[in-house]
């Protein structure tokens, strides 16, 4: 097969000293894994991308890249819905996703057989959103969600992540239907037509039939789409009242956040004062989808 082909590795130019302590980091997500390797200071000094297979061969390339390393302690964010509760006889599993082969998977127990080290486990987005709080000033109450082929969000309060019997699953709240926008049913299995059913990457291609990577960003369907995130964000507003909320994921753009902008200020129509309403909705502040990675560091640096 072509398997080395389609593995990536780089080797970043960040100082390692010979006293300084090396972190994991290791984003699964449903296409592929990323796996890197930071310093003290969260800087990447190498990583590794891989395509997500089986889940053996998966982790069995997650345990050869890390082998040797002499890591600390591994953060490691997961597409979920996961078992993040330590005291769950589950914990460490992937649940119930629909990604064939890896419902009910223990994912934890065999790279901590292998590396023997201390992991912090957790959702993607909590990776992401942890990330985007420690790469930010005065982010005390950050909101993360990912809108890409599935929506997800994360929560960082006061310096911890958010969620005791389970981690957020803000994707799939419901949010009000616009009239223009009737006659679509949706697609989210569960739900239809929750947030993740009406805005997620994958409603590009059922609502106009072209792939969505190929939708212009000037599209009026995004007109649709960023009300339905800005309702999103109006309500975690009047939840949590954080004090920002980072926007990140495939189907994100710069065009888009402007019209989750504008939808946002029209939805909350000045019922709660937002001070720093230029900067309140953002896309993330590391770039390259990096988030993750570097929140992944920093959980895994706390547990030492
Ligand atoms: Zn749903």
């Amino acid at each position: 097969m072509q398997e080395n082909k389609q593995q990536i590795k780089t080797t970043i130019d960040a100082p390692i000293t010979s006293d300084s302590r090396l972190f994991g980091s290791i984003e699964g997500g449903g296409t592929k894994f990323v796996c890197a390797i930071g310093n003290e200071q969260l800087e990447v000094v190498e990583k590794v991308v891989f395509k997500t297979t089986t889940p053996e061969e998966t982790l069995q390339k997650v345990i050869k890249f890390f082998e040797g390393k002499s890591v600390s302690a591994i953060g490691m964010g997961m597409f979920g819905p996961l078992e993040n509760r330590l005291t769950h006889e589950k914990y460490g599993y992937i649940t119930s996703t629909p990604k064939e082969g890896w419902a009910d998977v223990d994912v934890v127990r065999p790279l901590k057989e292998a590396l023997d080290v201390p992991i912090y486990f957790t959702t993607d987005v909590n990776s992401s959103a942890y990330g985007e709080f420690i790469s930010r000033e005065k982010a005390d109450g950050l909101v993360y969600y990912t809108i890409g082929t599935g929506i997800g969000a994360g929560i960082v309060l006061n310096g911890e992540i958010v969620g005791v019997t389970g981690h957020p699953e803000m994707g799939h709240v419901s949010v009000k239907r616009l009239a223009d926008d009737a006659e679509f049913e949706g697609v989210c299995p569960y739900h239809k037509d929750c947030l993740e059913g009406l805005a997620s990457g994958p409603t590009l291609e059922a609502r106009l039939g072209i792939r969505g990577e190929n939708v212009a960003l000037d599209h009026p369907v995004f007109e649709i789409i960023g009300n339905y995130i800005a309702q999103a964000c109006v309500q975690v507003t009047l939840t949590i009242r954080p004090n920002i909320i980072v926007l990140g994921g495939g189907v994100m753009s710069p065009t888009l956040l402007e019209i989750v902008k504008k939808e946002f200020k029209k939805t909350l129509n000045n019922y709660v004062e937002i001070e720093n309403m230029d900067t309140y909705l953002s896309l993330p502040a590391v770039v390259e989808n990096g988030s993750a990675t570097i929140g992944n560091f920093a959980l895994a640096k706390k547990l030492m």
